[in-house]
Formats: structure tokens, C-alpha cells, sequence
């Protein structure tokens, strides 16, 4: 099974929903990424910010990258020039620190609140309280340049479908909260990133809008 087949057969599954396909590039070398780029795929998710600063100058500039994996705040100077999206935020000291880089870049980067909605204790991201405790601060409302548009957040790794489905649609009810309460007049906080190799399907019944898809595509890792 070829990569651009792979592609084709998500960007069809994708059709007719809310969710576009972020294409996750991780520990795969940069002619692969040429692949998928060639294939028509702009979004790329790498979860290291070093491996993707090495592979960004590497790609045309109209990729979008997407951070997915656990950013601590010193390696954030590594892509604060040009990531567009970091998916994987949980702290109010890390949308400070991307602040501040991309303040020097000046430019904005985009952010999705993650958020812990698996039963595994190793999976990371932030509890509703503790969403609302960063958002509700006089220092959060201070950022320029970072600007928050929506959530993710990554379900139990099991068979168990009904658990999944139910995960997410916890995610959902974060997201609908967070809009209604301190997003309402923006338009731009609209992103449900969830939903993997295993589980996109479920994900896009519960309203995915970003599914992040690697294994599926390139084969096992
Ligand atoms: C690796 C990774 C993915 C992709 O997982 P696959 O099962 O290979 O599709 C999605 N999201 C995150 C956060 C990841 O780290």
C-alpha cells in the first residue's frame, strides 16, 4: 500500500465531515514527507519540536506543522518561527513562553488545549478545572500572541469501543464548555483535534475536526 493511496483513502473517508487530516510524520525520514506532500497533504503533526525543526526548512514553505507531543517551554525557540498549531499545550507557562518567542518572530501561533481524557495515568494534558483556572487568568487574557482554537486530546489505547467513543465524547463536552464560556465571540476557536489510526472512525461520529493519523499511513512505526 503506497503513502498516496493511504492518503486518498482517508482524504475519502473525510469527506463530507467537519475534519480535515493531519498527516503525522513522526521518526519518518523527510523523503517520506516529500511523499506526502506530493500526495496533496498540507497539515503535518511531528511530536518532537528538534525533529521538526530539522525536517520544516527541508519542506515547502505552504506546510502547516502541527506540534503534537509534549512541548517543554525551553525547546519551544526551536519552532516559534514557523509552527503553526501546537496541539499538545498544558500549561499557562508554556502559552507565556510561546508568547514570548513568537512575539520575536512577530507572528501568532495557533494553540488546541490538551486535555486528559484517557484512563491510562501516563497520558498527559490538563483537567476541565484546570482549563478554566488558565483561561480564566489576567495573564492568559495578556497573550497577543497566541491565540487558542479549540482542544485535543487522545483516547484510551483499548478494543473497547463504547470506552473510546466515550472519551471522546468527554473531549467534546471540554470543547462545548470552553466555547460557550470564553470563546463565544470567536469564531476561530472551533478545533476538535481526536481520533488516530485505530480510533478516527469513532472519533469523527463524536465530531472530530482534526484526526491525526500516522501508522495507517505509513505502516507500523
Ligand atoms: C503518534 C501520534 C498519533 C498518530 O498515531 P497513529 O496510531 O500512528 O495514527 C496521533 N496523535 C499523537 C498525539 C501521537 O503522538
Amino acid at each position: 500500500m503506497s503513502i498516496a493511496s493511504q492518503i486518498d483513502f482517508f482524504n475519502t473517508e473525510l469527506a463530507g465531515t467537519a475534519a480535515r487530516l493531519v498527516v503525522v510524520t513522526k521518526t519518518h525520514a523527510v523523503d517520506k514527507l516529500q511523499e506526502v506532500y506530493a500526495a496533496g497533504s498540507r497539515i503535518f503533526g511531528e511530536n518532537r519540536a528538534q525533529e521538526m525543526a530539522e525536517k520544516h526548512p527541508q519542506l515547502p514553505p505552504d506546510v502547516e506543522w502541527h506540534l503534537i507531543g509534549h512541548l517543554q517551554t525551553n525547546k519551544a525557540r526551536y519552532i516559534a518561527g514557523f509552527v503553526h498549531t501546537v496541539q499538545s499545550i498544558d500549561s499557562l507557562r508554556l502559552l507565556q513562553e510561546l508568547d514570548r518567542q513568537a512575539a520575536r518572530h512577530g507572528r501568532v501561533i495557533l494553540g488546541l488545549l490538551q486535555f486528559h481524557i484517557a484512563q491510562e495515568a501516563a497520558k498527559t494534558g490538563l483537567s476541565r478545572a484546570e482549563a478554566d483556572e488558565i483561561l480564566a487568568s489576567a495573564a492568559f487574557r495578556a497573550l497577543r500572541h497566541v491565540r487558542l482554537t479549540g482542544v485535543m486530546g487522545i483516547a484510551t489505547f483499548t478494543d473497547d469501543a463504547a470506552q473510546v467513543r466515550a472519551e471522546f465524547a468527554t473531549l467534546r463536552g471540554h470543547f462545548e464548555h470552553l466555547k460557550a464560556t470564553y470563546f463565544a465571540d470567536d469564531a476561530g476557536f472551533r478545533e476538535l483535534s481526536m481520533g488516530m489510526s485505530g480510533d478516527y472512525a469513532l472519533a469523527l461520529a463524536e465530531g472530530s475536526t482534526l484526526v491525526r493519523v500516522g501508522s495507517a499511513i505509513f505502516g507500523a512505526r
